[in-house]
């Protein structure tokens, strides 16, 4: 069966064919990292693992490198404003890079606990200025980038002659010149307000700042991506991924400037996540209405229910944050759970074989992970309801559930199992005394370490 993405230059899903035959190569855009991982970002990141994750369970080798944005990322979308980084370290009165470390820290504990897989390669901005440098001078050289009073800037206009500009965001460059014109504050030093910057002059006070042949400066945000996906994918490689919000002009201005440099537009298919609101809206700090992952998890969601949560919609459909949504989800896991554990006897194994294909068939289709966990859930519940499956049904719910990056059995060791084993039996053994005041009594205990524990025909069952 073929893999089929939305690729946003097309604007349709395409069978996926990689550059090199069983090998995929794909670049996300990764964290600005000055703050806590929220929901949005976790459902992008939770999505492009999934993609990864089935690519190697299709048996495709997979090298994903997914950034760390710590330089360039302005407060603001026209080259003015603050950088994001040192704005927020300068509030905490901390070094830009004692956040930084602080933040990838916290990123990380964060995206472990959703089964997030550490990409291949993280690569940090900062860790590549020299490339940058070389990638601008590229630029520079081939006609399409001019520097005033040591800033540097991308000419769209000239690039434009040469290549298509702006066919993500379906807008010809008429439109995104009167967009820019209304969306960015004028630059005097631009060409065209639409330009953008590579390199920027900076300020006195400005605390991030590299030597370069321009000037004592920073590079512009859209740099990093094309120089650090060509650095560890080359010219042109399979997949580039990231937020909608990308779609312009983050991510046609990475592909200008692959171009410009090399020749090559980068990747071959552009993927973009849709945004999750909370009660309609967008999130939003000021209003409020915003999550970050440590608090969910702070509260008590496991981060096996955070993830299932994540990818229960489709990741190019808009999907509303509840609470109630994260409950229903943790039901879910449990129910998985389940019939992961019951999965010890006989029966059942066309039905798994079943599921298996219908998995694959919903994953091929642009990665619909809203049908292949329904399609879990339904084995699950025949499991459930009949009592018992053979170790093979079983293995099936472990492995498809660990491609969409939920874990039905690690969270507990042996030597937990064992003592779980134990305190059940003794259970059992008062409630054949009918003495429930004991048998409630280890209930609840196991309960409150996090056991689901169950009455069945054989006695207490935990999972
Ligand atoms: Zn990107
Ligand atoms: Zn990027």
């Amino acid at each position: 069966m073929t893999l089929k993405l939305f690729n946003a230059l097309t604007r349709e899903k395409e069978d996926f064919k990689p550059v090199e035959e069983g090998k995929v190569s794909f670049y996300s855009c990764g964290q600005t990292i000055y703050d806590d991982l929220h929901i949005g970002n976790a459902r992008a990141y939770a999505a492009w693992d999934t993609l990864t994750r089935y690519l190697r369970w299709k048996g495709l080798k997979v090298r994903h490198v997914q950034n760390i944005t710590d330089v360039g990322h302005l407060t603001d979308d026209g080259d003015q404003g603050e950088d994001k980084v040192e704005k927020r370290a300068k509030e905490m009165g901390l070094e830009p890079m004692e956040l930084v470390e602080d933040q990838i820290q916290r990123y990380f504990e964060d995206t472990e606990a959703l089964n997030i897989q550490r990409q291949d390669i993280v690569p940090r901005a900062t860790g590549h200025i020299n490339e940058m440098i070389h990638y601008i001078d590229k630029i520079v050289e081939n006609g399409y980038g001019y520097e005033v009073d040591g800033n540097v800037y991308f000419d769209v206009e000239a690039f434009a002659e040469d290549y298509p500009y702006g066919e993500m965001a379906n807008k010809d460059l008429e439109q995104l010149k009167e967009e820019a014109q209304a969306r960015v504050e004028h630059d005097e030093d631009k060409r065209n307000q639409f330009d953008f910057a590579l390199w920027i002059n900076a300020d006195e006070g400005h605390l991030m700042k590299w030597e370069s042949p321009w000037s004592v400066g920073y590079p512009g945000w859209h740099l990093e991506c094309s120089v650090m996906s060509q650095k560890y994918l080359g010219d042109e490689f399979d997949i580039h991924a990231g937020g909608k919000d990308h779609i312009f002009p983050h991510h046609p201005n990475e592909r200008a400037q692959a171009f410009a440099a090399t020749g090559e537009g980068q990747a071959r298919y552009w993927l973009h996540n849709e945004f999750i609101t909370i009660s309609g809206e967008k999130m939003s700090k000021s209003k409020g209405n915003f999550y970050t992952v440590r608090e969910l998890l702070e509260e008590g969601f496991s981060g096996n229910a955070v993830r299932l949560y994540l990818i229960s919609s489709h990741y190019r459909s808009e999907t509303d944050f509840s609470i109630e949504g994260l409950e229903k989800a943790e039901k879910e896991l449990k129910k998985l759970r389940k019939a992961y554990k019951i999965s010890d006897g006989e029966g059942l194994e066309e039905k798994a074989e079943e599921t298996e294909r219908l998995f694959e068939e919903y994953m091929d289709d642009d990665l619909n992970t809203a049908k292949a966990k329904q399609a879990l859930l339904e084995l699950a519940g025949e499991v459930n309801s009949h009592g018992e499956a053979s170790e093979e049904v079983g293995e099936t719910l472990e492995q498809l559930s660990q491609v969409l990056g939920v874990d039905l059995s690690s969270s507990v060791n042996d030597s937990e199992k064992e003592m779980a084993d134990m305190l059940t039996d003794l259970r059992d053994e008062a409630r054949e005394r009918k003495d429930y005041e004991a048998s409630d009594f280890i209930r609840d205990r196991l309960e409150e370490l996090g056991f689901e524990v169950e009455d069945s025909e054989d006695g207490s069952l935990w999972y």
